[in-house]
């Protein structure tokens, strides 16, 4: 496993793999760890989880740059991130007990109730793109529900993985709550069929959430995906076309344009069409490409040359197929796997930038006649993670909210994770919800009492 800069290709650390042994050491300490967790309080829980979200604050410029050096998002992001991250270990600290509390039902019993309780180890197979929230989004309500963390990370971002397992150590989690399996995507469907894992959650591509499906399906355990999204993102003439197109550059271009929930489709009304196109591109030529690190860059270079390859040959098949490039277009020179904030426009239907989802600084931009023209372009996609619309007209607001296919719509805003708000999708961006109360009520054994 290779910890590489990809801002300028360099080879940071290396790591071996666990061996066989090693493994099966981690899954039996996991289920000890179980044993022991299972049986300790909320308020024993909250105290090691609170002080988590400390040392995250404490520590977010080193979690940060260490983030920025395995992946290349923009130190200010990185930093960001580490704060969203003790946010979410705050909130879990501070209501799972009340998200979990039992629920009274009246019936014929003399008492009759739902109660929910731990079920054991859980795998977490996760992404680089958010090395450290995509962890803590599963770490906090698992761990506050009395479930012990198994993390498979992606392979490119080891010593944030291993940060993260020495910073719940240090919270005070006793050994085993929380361990990071140095793995290859060839082990995981052996550990998910292991016979001391409860339960699987991954976030990731398509492909690798069918693998995990299909694992968790064979060993018919409980999985939860959170997969790819190529998210609308509508401007309807009644907007507020300035700050439409203003925050549609962020959207598009956070995380170096590697985010699920980027706006990646920009579906706007022929009536504003000119105006955004015009407002958009010029932000998107203005954005500062370069050093993460450095505090003036606003996009950094994509996590991996394969990860910018892919992206170059989306591009270019699109373009070849009668796309039309509006700014960037390109790799950029030097070291590094650099490419522009790009904008195309007149995509054909059934090329790369219509049909797929383009992990990097690229947009698709559309115009559409009307609403219900909109609606139907934005579900053309077997994507449906999230969506974001701009308008001011009420009616349209109904129509988008009940018509999208979407696992959230947010109106007049960017997508953004909330942990009071539950996150996920729907079509082939996966099924199952993190955060908020039903985040934390997927992997519990949700039991029915009854006493006569
Ligand atoms: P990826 O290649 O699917 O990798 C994600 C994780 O799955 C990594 O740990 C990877 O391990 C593992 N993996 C890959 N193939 C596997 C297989 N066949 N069996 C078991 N595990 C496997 O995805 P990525 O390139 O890191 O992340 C980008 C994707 O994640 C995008 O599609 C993005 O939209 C999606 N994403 C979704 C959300 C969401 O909340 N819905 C959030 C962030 C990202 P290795 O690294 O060892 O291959």
């Amino acid at each position: 496993m290779e910890s590489r800069n990809p801002a300028t290709g360099e080879l940071v650390k290396r790591y071996d793999e666990l061996s066989e042994r090693e493994l099966d050491a981690k899954l039996a300490l996991a289920r000890r760890a179980f044993e022991r967790h299972r049986r300790t309080s909320f308020a024993d829980r909250s105290k090691p989880m609170s002080r988590a979200g400390e040392l995250l604050e404490r520590d977010k410029r080193r979690l940060g740059a260490l983030m920025t050096l395995e992946m290349g998002k923009t130190l200010k992001a990185a930093v960001a991130e580490a704060e969203k991250c003790a946010w979410v270990c705050r909130h879990y600290a501070e209501h799972a007990e009340r998200y979990l509390a039992d629920e009274v039902v009246e019936t014929a019993a003399r008492k009759s109730f739902v109660r929910c309780l731990p079920i054991g180890p859980v795998l977490a197979v996760m992404p680089w793109n958010f090395p450290f929230w995509q962890v803590f989004r599963f770490v906090a309500p698992g761990l506050m529900a009395g479930n012990v963390g198994l993390l498979k990370h992606a392979s490119n971002v080891p010593q944030c993985a291993l940060a993260i397992e020495a910073l719940l150590r240090e919270a005070g989690f006793d050994e085993g709550v929380f361990q990071t399996l140095l793995i290859g995507s060839g082990a995981v469907s052996g550990v998910i069929a292991d016979p001391r894992v409860e339960a699987v959650t991954l976030t990731g591509s398509e492909g690798a959430g069918a693998s995990v499906g299909a694992a968790a399906g064979r060993a018919l355990k409980k999985s939860v995906l959170e997969l790819g999204g190529s998210d609308p993102f509508i401007v309807m003439p009644s907007a507020d076309v300035e700050k439409a197109a203003k925050t549609a550059v962020t959207a598009r271009c956070i995380n170096n344009g590697q985010s699920c929930i980027a706006a990646k489709r920009f579906i706007v009304h022929e009536a504003v069409y000119g105006e955004f196109e015009q407002r958009f591109v010029e932000g998107m030529r203005a954005l500062k490409v370069g050093d993460p690190m450095a505090d003036a860059t606003d996009v950094g270079p994509l996590a991996t040359p394969q990860v910018r390859d892919d992206v170059a040959a989306q591009v270019e098949a699109s373009v070849a197929a009668g796309a039309k490039v509006l700014c960037g277009g390109a790799r950029l020179p030097g070291p590094g796997n650099f490419y522009a904030p790009t904008a195309l426009a007149e995509i054909p239907e059934g090329s790369p930038a219509y049909r797929d989802e383009l992990f990097g600084p690229v947009a698709s931009l559309f115009r559409v006649k009307g609403l219900d023209e909109a609606i139907r372009l934005a579900n053309d996609s077997t994507f449906g993670l999230g969506s974001s619309v701009w308008t001011r007209d009420e009616a349209e607001q109904r129509r988008f909210i009940d018509e999208l296919e979407a696992g959230q719509t947010f109106v007049n805003a960017m997508v953004a994770s909330d942990p009071r708000l539950p996150f996920g999708g729907v079509k082939r961006s996966g099924y199952g919800r993190e955060l908020a109360e039903v985040g934390i009520r997927e992997f519990v054994n949700l039991k029915t009492v009854w006493v006569a």
